[in-house]
């Protein structure tokens, strides 16, 4: 029996699987296609700050950028290059964010080189902005590797769990745990106060003769040019498109057309060649923090506790929950930043019993999705 299986191998699900093999625990890592086959693999990877004025994400967001710059840098320096970032905000009403921002982070700033004002174009020039000096990009696919590494992979779709009566069946093996790590695919696991949002998101490789000195996040994100003249440009934008539910096949040409356009609006880059597209979805909450923490059974706990039709407030320890089931999902656009500081979190949770961030429990939204069925 594995101590834990862990089934999604993403960012949250590989970055689960580096904290808990490295305290020695037997891991298995599902994923039904490969490592870093979903959001992740599409993903830029840069590691961002939210740009906003305030609020638990962004609180959020900026803990875990401090500390998981730190942690890549310390733990795998071969696949993250340092890089500082130029964000300009999207339109007039970011300008005001992006100010705010500048005024009360805790990140170092720095001002924003000369050499961005030739790159940029007058449209976004006309944006505020703030330009962040220690930053980086990271490798998704080989980062994802990397934290899986000694976790025992297994190429396989998992449809179904089911409880034993110490444990979980999990496809062909048994594991005394189990994290749901599937981000914004399908879901292993009917519980309907469980919503999660899924955006397609487009990324492509390219090579261009322009320099770009630094990550710029503007209409897209462009990561800086390395010597051979490699960049990314990617972005998030299709809230409709779902592989496993779209009838439809996603149009690559369109979406690099976008992608393309938007960036040039922004940034003078020059002789474009397209090298390789990545897409994938990405997950957020309905109140766009993650969800990290144990799952409880909706049905059980409705039974134990009707009171909570009534919108009743209760103990959440006293709700019925899924043994040893537990979930990390819903980064939104930061799985990158958030991924090793949940899961790290998590795992100490899982061996030392540490209580995780109260903030991010689950069953905050069983409490939601129960009074909501009263009302409906
Ligand atoms: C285009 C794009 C750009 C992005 N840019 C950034 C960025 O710059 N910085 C940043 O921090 N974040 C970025 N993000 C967001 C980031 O990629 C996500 O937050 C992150 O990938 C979520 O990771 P995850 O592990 O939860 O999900 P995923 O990476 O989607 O992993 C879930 C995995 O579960 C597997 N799976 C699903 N169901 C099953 C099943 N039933 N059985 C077995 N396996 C299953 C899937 O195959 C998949 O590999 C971007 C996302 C996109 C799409």
């Amino acid at each position: 029996m594995f101590d834990v299986a862990i089934i999604g191998a993403g960012i949250n699900g590989a970055a689960s699987a580096h904290f808990l093999t490295r305290s020695g625990l037997r891991v298995a890592l599902f994923d039904r296609e490969a490592i870093a086959a979903g959001g992740s693999g599409a993903a830029g990877a840069f590691i961002s700050p939210k740009i906003s004025k305030g609020g638990s994400l962004k609180d959020l967001i900026e803990e875990a950028y401090l500390y998981s710059l730190q942690f890549y840098d310390r733990s795998f320096p071969e696949h993250i290059s340092n890089a500082s970032q130029l964000h300009i905000a999207k339109q007039s009403d970011e300008n005001t964010k992006v100010i705010s921002f500048r005024e009360y982070t805790k990140i170092a700033l720095a001002s924003r080189p000369q050499s961005s004002g030739r790159l940029l174009n007058e449209s976004a020039k006309a944006f505020e902005s703030v330009y962040i000096k220690e930053s980086g990009v990271v490798d998704a696919q080989k980062m994802c590797e990397a934290l899986g590494a000694d976790a025992t992979f297994f190429h396989e779709e998992i449809k179904s769990i089911t409880e034993l009566k110490s444990g979980w069946q999990i496809g062909t093996i048994t594991a005394k745990k189990v994290i749901l790590a599937t981000g914004a695919y399908l879901p292993v696991l009917d519980e309907p106060y469980i919503q999660l949002r899924a955006v397609w998101g487009h990324r492509i490789d390219i090579r261009t003769s322009t320099k770009i000195p630094h990550i710029i996040h503007h209409k897209v994100s462009l990561a800086p040019t390395t010597e051979e003249g490699f960049s990314a440009i990617g972005a998030t934008h299709d809230v409709h498109y779902h592989p496993q539910k779209s009838q439809i096949v996603y149009d690559v040409e369109a979406g690099r057309e976008v992608l393309i356009e938007k960036a040039i609006s922004s940034v003078k880059l020059e002789d474009i060649e397209i090298l390789k597209d990545y897409t994938g979805l990405r997950s957020g909450s309905n109140d766009y923090l993650p969800l990290l923490g144990r799952v409880a059974n909706a049905k059980k706990s409705l039974e134990a506790h009707p009171e909570l039709l009534k919108g009743a407030r209760i103990d959440k320890t006293s709700l019925a929950y899924h043994p040893g089931l537990y979930i990390i999902n819903g980064t939104g656009g930061y799985g990158f930043v958030l991924g090793p500081y949940l899961a790290e979190m998590l795992s100490r949770h899982l061996i030392d019993g540490e209580p995780m961030d109260d903030r991010l429990d689950p069953t905050r939204f069983l409490l939601r999705w129960a009074k909501r069925r009263k009302d409906g």
